[in-house]
């Protein structure tokens, strides 16, 4: 079977099973403060096991891109080391979302078991000698109980003595420190030809790191709910959350040791064979590693590009930094390829996954140009590493390398350690390892305590019932607080409060949070934020009401709300019009809206030009004019696209999505913000920016509403006070002609200067005296500038052999000297321009200077010294 075949063979089981075949989330996770990529596929369904929301299927099956970097998954430094870790891989998985309403809809550990062992062992026919499952031991500190259910299920289908039982650590599954949580059963394979598998008892290898005895699949029964004090509640509803390694099942079907030598990855390996002209051999070397690397992690930098996640500096854009910079060291350092390589991968892999994940294929000139430019500066990075670790261990034939020198390389130039201690070692020297670690323990400790937010359990005030938002029509409505908690981050103190009916709208789509007040009888609390975690819309607020379980009066700050509005409606006018403008290839990668300005991220591979730019601010302001009424649906996302709705890649919608039109033929997007009924609200739309934020992506800011007009004023205004001091209505002009003045002046003072310097020249010659065979000028002239003294002394030159010369000028008040000594001069006497400044000069001007051997120029405070100065020099000759 292909690849693409047991993807299908899987999804299809579990569609006759009952299962709708949901797509895949974005590996990029927005609205969860805990995660920044998806590691595993239950976390676009989070909501339903925290029962903030039911689930419109009762089971679903999907492929979830997932991303191990970061976090509590972190694979990082096993891939390509190892052959079955990676960055990005796709899990399978089958999900029963348990409704205490409606039992009979999902199902639990017995369904789950059979049907996995009946899709392993009758569709996909892995041999049943070759499988062993574990089980949750129980354990004492939590009260929990071996798990017996799990266990009997088991023994309906598979020897006894195959049944492993497993620690709280590989067989409890937790989402977090807190949250859903409870027993999970996995499901191994031993790979290994017959003749080892004589040799050694298959279960005594399982969970031991054995690399051909791995685990496929994970079957986790969420059935509790873990408290901040540590200890564990039932849930309301029973959920089952399972995730297959797909690389690895494919692995296993296709007969392979290794998951790079299955057809997920042989295209790719290929690719990079050609590229670099050498051999993937399989094994541990170097070499192997870096091929394996490579196939690796194109994948997930392509992938995250595509979902909306550039490489930067902080955050998780310098996860895919790192994730690319790990790629660049490999085939830098043991492929022997010192230009950009990965970005030639994308193409292979576009093609490869167009049908399942058709977002790269889609943006494909786009992502190769992000990655091209990362790896060329990353590769301009390197060299300059290397060339500091040149300085390091210059002149050393032997020794140790600091710790913090070591720790530099690896913060600044991205050497891994790895590569620092081979270059080291190449040169002798060693590393200080203690130092290095010390360092890097340091730089953990200040990133942790940075971000850490520590959050107390919910306090239930009134019965959980699902949370309405009203605030798209209502800014002002009576309800009443259902839970809230304390959370801390960064020594600060702050209450989230989670509301019945709630109309503020909480960040997401680029539009920030609203603000406004809660009132409780008499009392008034600020709300400072409002924030998404998931789908729970979530309001912060400094302190507590007294009276919490009482009703509150929500109202939304008008004034900020209809700001930020304006802006959002005029964001889709202003993508619309870029498409207009620029052409279709450019897409939405990111946007801002707040009340005082919005800022828009897009594709696109050059300058906005000026012209361009006006273009696009005439069809806003036509649209805006035009006054057409934004209509807004919701729809079935299929139905969406059919109108044309622009898709955004990494955005997460529900099967229903809300769909923005104004104007069928000109703007149809998928939007959950905030917009104005008519676009004639929004009054004037001005662009205030435009600049380069990313490789291939222009950043536009611009102002609407009150905000451009008052920008437009103020413009004006300055326009007059211009006009006024230049005493003239047209100050364009009258600047114009300012400029050409100045240009004609300039050249005119230019011209004679000239002519003077001639004339000093000519005089200067005069002065010449012979002292031991070797002229000598010294004398102090009238110039302008430091820099006539020194054109003045190159005029000399061409007069004279064999000369001295010191020149010397006060400049309002300032010292300036210049000091030339021939060629010859320098040779036959020894004497240096450069030194003669430095020793004789400068301590006399009370100043400084220098130059070269044979011209040489000093300033300084004591312009009363000159003659001294030429008598100096003078006395040197004789
Ligand atoms: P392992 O112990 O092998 O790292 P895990 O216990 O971390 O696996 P789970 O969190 O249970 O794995 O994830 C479910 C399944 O996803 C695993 O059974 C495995 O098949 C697959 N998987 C997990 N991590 C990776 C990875 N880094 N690369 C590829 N597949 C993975
Ligand atoms: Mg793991």
């Amino acid at each position: 079977m292909t690849s693409t075949e047991i993807r299908q063979a899987f999804l299809d089981f579990f569609k006759s099973k009952g299962h709708e075949i949901v797509p895949s989330a974005p590996i990029v996770v927005k609205n969860d403060p805990t995660l920044m990529f998806t590691n595993a596929g239950m976390n676009q369904f989070k909501d339903y096991f925290l029962g903030n929301r039911q689930s419109p299927y009762p089971r679903v099956a999907d492929t979830q891109k997932c991303l191990r970097v970061s976090g509590k998954h972190n694979d990082l430094e096993e891939v390509g080391v190892d052959t079955y870790h990676h960055t990005m891989f796709e899990m399978l998985g089958n999900w029963s979302f348990g409704d205490p309403a409606l039992p009979t809809a999902g199902y639990f550990k017995k369904e789950a078991i059979a049907w996995s062992w009946e899709l392993l062992t009758e569709v996909l026919k892995i041999p049943k000698d070759r499988l062993y499952v574990s089980v949750f031991e129980g354990d004492e500190k939590d009260g929990l109980p071996f798990d017996e259910e799990a266990a009997d299920e088991w023994k309906k289908w598979i020897a006894e003595d195959r049944i492993l039982k497993g620690n709280k650590k590989d067989n409890f599954w937790e989402m977090g420190d807190t949250g859903p949580c409870g027993p999970c059963t996995e499901i191994h394979v031993d790979c290994r030809p017959d003749e080892e598998r004589r040799q050694a008892d298959g279960k005594t290898l399982v969970n031991a790191d054995h690399p051909q005895v791995i685990e496929i699949w994970n079957n986790v029964f969420m059935q509790f709910n873990r408290l901040k004090d540590g200890s564990l509640q039932p849930l309301p509803a029973k959920h089952v959350d399972t995730g297959m390694g797909f690389e690895r099942l494919v692995r296993v079907l296709q007969n392979k040791t290794s998951n790079y030598d299955t057809d997920v990855f042989t295209g790719t390996i290929a690719a990079v064979e050609k590229i670099t002209h050498k051999k993937y051999d399989g094994s541990d070397s170097k070499q192997a590693i870096a091929f394996r690397v490579l196939a690796d992690h194109i994948r997930a930098v392509a992938f995250t590009i595509a979902d909306g996640q550039l490489p930067s500096s902080n955050g998780a854009g310098y996860v895919i930094r790192r994730i690319l910079r790990r790629a660049v060291r490999y085939y830098y350092s043991y492929l022997n390829y010192q230009q950009p390589l990965l970005n030639q991968l994308v193409p292979v892999i576009a093609e490869q996954f167009k049908d399942v994940f058709p977002e790269l294929e889609q943006q494909q000139a786009f992502v190769r140009k992000v990655i091209k430019e990362e790896e060329e500066s990353f590769l301009r990075t390197l060299e300059k590493g290397l060339k500091r670790m040149d300085e390091l261990i210059s002149g050393k034939t032997a020794g140790t390398l600091a710790g913090k020198d070591a720790f530099e390389l690896y913060d600044t130039y991205g050497f891994p350690i790895d590569l620092t201690r081979l270059i080291a070692s190449e040169n002798n020297m060693t590393i200080d390892e203690p130092g290095f670690e010390a360092a890097m323990q340091e730089q953990k400790n200040r990133s942790r305590s940075a971000t850490t937010v520590d959050t107390e359990d919910w306090q239930q005030v009134h019965a959980e019932a699902p949370v309405t938002f009203v605030g798209y029509n209502d800014l002002n409505v009576s309800t009443r607080v259902i839970k809230y908690r304390k959370v801390k981050t960064k020594g600060k103190e702050q209450y989230q409060l989670v509301l019945e009916t709630t109309p503020f709208y909480a960040e997401s789509g680029g539009q920030i949070g609203d603000t406004g007040t809660l009132t409780f009888g008499n009392e008034r609390i600020r709300v400072n934020d409002t924030k998404k975690e998931n789908e729970l819309i979530i309001h912060l607020v400094d302190k507590l009401p007294a009276d919490i379980d009482g009703p509150v009066t929500a109202v939304v700050d008008l004034e900020k709300r209809l700001n930020t509005t304006y802006n959002h409606t005029a964001t889709h006018l202003l993508h619309a019009a870029l498409k207009e403008v620029l052409g279709a290839h450019v897409n939405q990668k990111g946007s801002l809206v707040a009340p005082d300005v919005l800022r828009f991220d897009v594709s696109h591979f050059a300058k906005i030009t000026d012209e361009e730019l006006r273009r696009v601010e005439m069809i806003v302001n036509e649209k805006i004019r035009a006054n057409i009424p934004v209509v807004i649906k919701e729809m079935p996302k299929e139905e969406a696209l059919q109108l044309g709705a622009m898709a955004l890649f990494g955005e997460k919608y529900g099967a229903v999505v809300r769909v923005v039109t104004i104007d069928p033929h000109f703007s149809v997007e998928l939007c959950g913000g905030t917009h104005v009924p008519q676009t004639g609200m929004i009054g004037l739309f001005v662009i205030i920016s435009e600049s380069a934020v990313a490789a291939g992506v222009r950043r536009i800011e611009a102002l609407t509403g009150p905000a451009a007009f008052r920008y437009i004023s103020e413009k004006i205004a300055g326009y007059k006070q211009v006009g006024e001091l230049l005493k003239t209505a047209d100050p364009l002009k009258a600047i114009e002609k300012l400029i050409t003045d100045k240009t004609a002046l300039e050249k005119k003072v230019e011209r004679l200067e000239a002519k003077e310097l001639v004339g000093i020249r000519n005089e200067l010659l005069q002065k010449d005296e012979i002292i031991n065979q070797v002229n000598f000028i010294g004398a102090i002239v009238e110039v302008s500038t430091p820099d006539a003294l020194k054109k003045l002394c190159s005029d000399l030159k061409n007069h004279l052999r064999d000369f001295v010369i010191v020149l010397c000028a006060n400049i309002g008040g300032k010292a300036a000297v210049a000091v030339a000594v021939a060629d010859t001069v320098v040779a036959a006497k020894g004497l240096d321009a450069g030194q003669v400044i430095k020793q004789q000069v400068a301590p006399l001007i009370r100043g400084g200077g220098g130059g070269q051997k044979t011209l040489a120029t000093a300033g300084g405070q004591e312009a009363g010294n000159l003659q001294q100065v030429i008598d100096a020099v003078k006395k040197l000759m004789s």
